[in-house]
C-alpha cells in the first residue's frame, strides 16, 4: 500500500512541476542579445564609479580620504595635494585635490559607501559595467579611468525609464566604429 502511496505522491509531485515548467514556455523571453543589443540597467545600478568636475570643469574632489576611510574593501588609493594657484588655473575646485585616485575592481564589492560617505559629491557610481580585462592587474582604475571628462562609456545599455541610450550626464560614448567626441 505504502509502494502505491509513493508512486501516486511522485506522480504529483511531476505533474506539478511540469504545469510549472510549460506554464513559463508561453512567457516573454528575456534573454538579451549582448553585446548586439544594449542591456537595460536600471536607475539605481551601481556600475564603474565617476569622478565629478564642477561647471568650470575643476575636479570636486577634495583629497579629504573620507571614502577610502569608509570603504570596506580597502581597495581606493588617494594621494593628495595642495594648489594654491587661482581658481581659473588650478585643477580643483578647492585648493587641495587628489593628485592619485585609484580604484582597484579587482577588490571592489560596489557596496556604495564611498558614495555615502563623500561630503562633496565628488564621486558616484555610473552606469558603465564592461570591465572585464585579460590581466588581473588592468582592473586598477586611475583618476584619468574615472574622471567624467575622460572616461570612456559603452553604448551597449540603456537607462530603463530614461528616453536616451546613455546618460547625457557622460561625454563619450564608444561605438562600433570607434569613439565618438564630447557630446
Ligand atoms: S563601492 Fe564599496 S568597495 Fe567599492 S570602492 Fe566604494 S566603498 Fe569601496
Ligand atoms: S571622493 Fe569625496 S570623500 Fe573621497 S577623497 Fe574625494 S572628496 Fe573626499
Amino acid at each position: 500500500m505504502s509502494v502505491v502511496a509513493d508512486v501516486i505522491e511522485s506522480t504529483v509531485a511531476i505533474l506539478k512541476g511540469m504545469k510549472r515548467t510549460l506554464s513559463e514556455i508561453p512567457r516573454h523571453n528575456w534573454t538579451v542579445q549582448y553585446p548586439d543589443e544594449p542591456v537595460t540597467v536600471q536607475p539605481r545600478y551601481r556600475g564603474q564609479h565617476l569622478l565629478h568636475v564642477d561647471e568650470a570643469g575643476k575636479e570636486k574632489c577634495v583629497a579629504c580620504y573620507l571614502c577610502a576611510a569608509a570603504c570596506p574593501s580597502d581597495c581606493i588609493y588617494i594621494e593628495a595635494e595642495d594648489d594654491a594657484r587661482p581658481y581659473a588655473e588650478r585643477i580643483g575646485r578647492d585648493e587641495r585635490y587628489a593628485k592619485v585616485y585609484n580604484i582597484d575592481y579587482g577588490r571592489c564589492i560596489f557596496c556604495g559607501f564611498c558614495v555615502e560617505a563623500c561630503p562633496k559629491d565628488a564621486i558616484t557610481h555610473g552606469y558603465n559595467f564592461e570591465l572585464s580585462v585579460y590581466n588581473r592587474a588592468d582592473l586598477l582604475k586611475t583618476k584619468d579611468d574615472l574622471l567624467i571628462t575622460k572616461q570612456v562609456q559603452s553604448k551597449n545599455y540603456r537607462v530603463a525609464l530614461s528616453s536616451e541610450d546613455v546618460d547625457s550626464e557622460f561625454k563619450k560614448i564608444r561605438t562600433k566604429g570607434g569613439e565618438k567626441g564630447d557630446r
